[in-house]
């Protein structure tokens, strides 16, 4: 099952850090989900391809899996 990240609306894990806007897949409220480098905190560029890692730092010249990355989740 894909890595979902806790829904701020029904704490439930519900939401897709792949996607740039989620549909909670509980609540079905939709959240514009960014992520940061848990290293430097700065933004993440979402990668398309698939596999384990799905950002990339342009700081840290890394890249960050999803698991690791940092969210900023805010409602659309
Ligand atoms: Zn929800
Ligand atoms: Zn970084």
């Amino acid at each position: 099952m894909a890595y979902q990240i806790t829904c701020p609306s029904c704490q439930q894990e519900g939401l897709d850090p792949r996607q740039s806007t989620a549909t909670c897949s509980h609540c079905a409220k939709q959240f514009k989900i960014v992520g940061f480098c848990p290293t430097c905190h700065v933004e993440l560029e979402r990668l398309q391809a698939c596999g384990a890692s799905e950002f990339f730092c342009n700081t840290c010249n890394s890249m960050i899996s999803k698991r690791q990355a940092e969210y900023q989740i805010t409602p659309v």
